[in-house]
């Protein structure tokens, strides 16, 4: 290559990208299959019933190899559902990563209880198993889990950590539907697995959420709390007996049935698409391979445990290796060759959002955070090093849905040309901002 084919597309040169994407990124991949389900539903006027939803957890029973499937209709209500599948309840604390969307602790609010942050591993960006035990207090009773961007989390230690403190795990699995533990499905290694299946994500069917766990009375707890009408007679905890009928949480969790007549067909062809979408992003990174200031987001290729869907897929940066360079700068120089997703940062760290601070939601009179708890856990955000600098460390990547070679070496070289001329690109850095990522990742820009 010339050095004038060299030449950073920010200061004159030719893009990297020049192909147009076409379907290359769409998400969902809709085809006449989704839209005969869909219709189907809708001619029968069945959008408000459960036949189609149950069948759709069955599909997904068989999929993760779990005894309990229950359908919602988003993944917040499927994780606040989990929590209190596993008691979670006034005074109650649950241990979650600062660097997720917020639903997978907010829920705890609604329940009485709090959350209590833990860090992040830099370089899963999941749950650091070492940050977990020194944040457990008299009424910690779970730890939320989050396989973030599709990275499975580190979930042997967190299990046994689990066991040795009596504390239930609530797999968040909204990023990583598909994903494997070391052999093991995600979702399926801890108490209850929970997940959004929102049209943003990796498994995308619409508004809709799936809990699944092997555990009976978790499932009888979440589906007494929001599923009035499945609330019935099969009901087998004596607890839960009683109050068959109405739900305990005031709750409708039901799924919208386009959703599950929907859910259906994406599962149906989820595995292979997972897999086409694995090819793609892995022959992305293979060729950044050795790249300085770069390195992928993904599990050692080879080994046992995979990504699940590549959600929302982002890249380390090393500033060190790159001469301090900034992470924005490096970005801003990547979209200039033709890649318009790649922006700095990830979720930001909940810890800093007033809702954690001082927001009183239920009129305590106090901040909620610390409404109903013996200690004031907000003493713990102070020490979240890793959440608090990742922004600086990320970026976003293309996400790709098809394994299309040539394409994607035209991706992959605009990372290259805007990490090897990083010195040209120095000049003029004026920096990061104050704050980079956002509350969510949906159509982010
Ligand atoms: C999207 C998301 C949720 C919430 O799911 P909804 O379907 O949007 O309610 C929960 N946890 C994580 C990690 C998510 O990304």
């Amino acid at each position: 290559m010339s050095d004038k084919e060299n030449r950073l597309a920010l200061f004159g040169g030719p893009k990297a990208v020049t192909d147009a994407p076409g379907d290359l990124f769409t998400w969902p991949i809709v085809t006449k299959e989704d839209e005969e389900a869909a219709l189907e539903v809708l001619r029968r006027g069945a959008m408000s019933g459960t036949d189609v939803t149950m069948q759709f957890e069955a599909d997904f029973r068989q999929w993760l190899e779990v005894d309990y499937a229950l359908g919602f209709n988003n993944g917040t209500a499927s994780l606040q559902a989990a929590m209190y599948g596993c008691g979670v309840g006034i005074g109650d604390e649950v241990i979650c990563p600062s660097i997720t969307y917020w639903a997978s602790g907010a829920p705890a609010y609604s329940l009485g209880s709090t959350v209590v942050f833990a860090d992040i591993d830099p370089v899963s960006l999941c749950l650091d198993p070492n940050d977990i035990e020194h944040r457990i207090g008299e009424r910690t009773k779970a730890i939320v889990v989050v396989h973030y961007f599709g990275h499975p989390a580190d979930m042997d230690p967190i299990m046994a950590i689990a066991d040795k403190y009596k504390l239930k795990v609530i797999e968040d699995v909204s990023h990583a539907q598909g994903g494997i533990y070391k052999g093991r499905k995600l979702g399926t290694i801890g108490h209850v697995g929970a997940m959004s299946l929102m049209a943003g994500k990796s498994l995308a069917v619409g508004e809709a959420g799936m809990l699944v766990t092997n555990e009976r009375e978790i499932y009888e707890r979440a589906l007494a709390f929001g599923h009035y009408e499945r609330f019935n007679q099969e009901i087998q905890s004596e607890a839960l007996k009683p109050y068959i009928g109405l739900p305990l949480g005031g709750a409708k969790h039901r799924m919208h049935q386009l959703s599950s007549a929907v859910g259906r067909v994406q599962l149906r062809h989820y595995e292979e698409r997972q897999a086409e979408i694995r090819r793609a992003m892995n022959y992305f990174w293979d060729l950044l391979e050795g790249v300085p200031g770069l390195r992928a987001h993904r599990t050692a290729p080879g080994s046992d445990s995979l990504m699940g869907g590549w959600y929302a897929a982002h890249g380390h940066y090393r500033t060190e290796e790159l001469g301090g360079l900034s992470v924005s700068r490096f970005c801003e120089a990547v979209r200039a060759e033709g890649v318009e997703d790649c922006v700095p940062g990830c979720n930001l760290p909940l810890h800093t959002h007033p809702l954690f601070k001082e927001a009183d939601v239920y009129g305590h009179g106090r901040p909620t955070r610390v409404a109903n708890s013996e200690r004031d856990v907000r003493t713990l955000d102070a020490d979240l090093p890793v959440s608090g600098g990742i922004a600086a460390r990320v970026y976003a990547i293309p996400w790709f849905k098809h394994y299309r070679p040539q394409e994607i070496e035209q991706y992959a070289l605009a990372f290259r040309k805007a990490a090897l001329n990083y010195k040209e690109l120095l000049e003029g850095d004026t920096g990061n901002p104050a704050s980079m990522g956002g509350w969510n990742m949906f159509k982010r820009k």
